[in-house]
């Protein structure tokens, strides 16, 4: 049998995803933390992977590391706790638990791809509502009706939310929570960036659980996510997932990296900071203008038909950032720019200047 008839139609129909290769580029296209360890550091975890039994399968719950979670996140000793490979992997997880025939996901557009993308691959219908055109804030007369309509098993709000950087008002989650019959997952994959958190409110609302990942502070080449919420959901989700999916190398540098956390705190801290000069540069450049963000990237729109020029632009100055123009009717003229360090930022601010120009 050939593919084309083997192959699912919606998975034949989907482009796989794409990642750009960065060789030799000033990376700001993926929300990564910038900075490495020093020296001394790095020598420190080495010394901790020595040890680490490569010829033994993994803890299969990651309970040394769930402990080390649990103390450093400040998750409220009375939930469940269960990591993915990757947040991306607990979505799956939870729609591989949840999916049957005609069963939604619903989230926020423009907003994280993997629900929608994730959702499909389980066989579930995706549900997008438009985020309010002026300021992508959440439209609580459309999402409550949406909600109504669909009965969504799964609801996902990123908060901050990605691509667009802006907290949703917290009363509006609040009501979308008491509306859902299925579970609400609030998705704080920038939590280091923002003081807004649903962590110490889990457990107000029976169906809300909330996610995080240690991709964006720092540590994205470890591919880990934690979900918190109450045990009698994830006991349930737990048993989709497979066997040791965290290996004995991120236990192993997770645990170690959370034992040196006022060092990630410091770099996520001046991520911050220079968030706000880059936010105030950007402000200031005329043909560019930026959002405001409680992330650590900034989405920005160019003057109408110029964000193809001003990103081929950035990049034949060395410069990769993401493109979002297309992506979404709301994101027209929209870039994507990852907060690097001060000197990544001045490269930015200087190519985004030569660019606009030529654009
Ligand atoms: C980056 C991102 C994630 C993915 O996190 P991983 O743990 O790296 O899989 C999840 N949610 C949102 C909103 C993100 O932007």
């Amino acid at each position: 049998m050939p593919p084309a008839d083997l192959i699912r139609p919606d998975i034949q129909a989907l482009r796989a995803y794409h990642v750009p290769d960065s060789a030799g580029l000033i990376k700001l296209d993926a929300m990564e933390n910038p900075y490495a360890w020093p020296e001394a550091l790095r020598d420190d975890w080495l010394a901790a992977l020595r040890d680490a039994p490569l010829n033994r399968y993994p803890d299969p719950q990651g309970r040394e590391l769930q402990q080390a979670l649990r103390e450093a996140m400040g998750i409220p000793a009375e939930m469940a706790l269960l990591l993915g490979n990757g947040s991306d992997e607990l979505i799956q997880m939870l729609a591989l638990a949840v999916a049957q025939p005609g069963r939604k996901v619903l989230s926020l557009d423009p907003g994280f791809v993997m629900y929608r993308m994730i959702g499909l691959f389980a066989g579930m219908d995706y549900v997008g509502v438009p985020l309010r055109a002026a300021d992508f804030a959440l439209d609580l007369d459309a999402t409550l009706a949406a909600i109504e309509r669909e009965q969504p098993a799964l609801t996902f709000i990123a908060y901050p939310n990605n691509p667009t950087g802006n907290l949703f008002d917290a009363a509006a989650i609040e009501r979308v929570i008491e509306a859902c019959p299925g579970l609400v997952i609030v998705d704080e994959a920038y939590a280091p960036f923002t003081d807004a958190s649903f962590l110490p409110r889990l457990g107000e609302w029976p169906n809300l659980l909330v996610m995080r990942t240690v991709s964006k502070m720092g540590l994205a080449g470890l591919r880990l996510g934690y979900l918190a919420g109450p045990a009698e959901w994830l006991t349930q989700v737990d048993k989709v997932r497979l066997p040791y999916n965290i290996n004995v190398l991120t236990q192993a540098s997770a645990a170690f990296a959370l034992r040196h956390r006022d060092r990630l705190d410091a770099q996520t801290a001046a991520i911050r900071a220079e968030r706000g000069r880059l936010y105030d540069a950007l402000s200031a450049l005329a043909g560019i203008f930026p959002y405001p963000s409680d992330a650590n990237f900034i989405l920005a729109r160019t003057a109408p038909g110029r964000a193809g020029a001003v990103f081929d632009g950035l990049l034949a100055r060395g410069v990769l950032i993401k493109k979002l123009d297309g992506a979404h009717p709301l994101l027209a003229d929209c870039l994507r720019l990852t907060v690097g360090t001060p000197d990544e930022n001045a490269s930015l601010l200087a190519a985004l200047k030569q660019s606009i120009a030529d654009a």
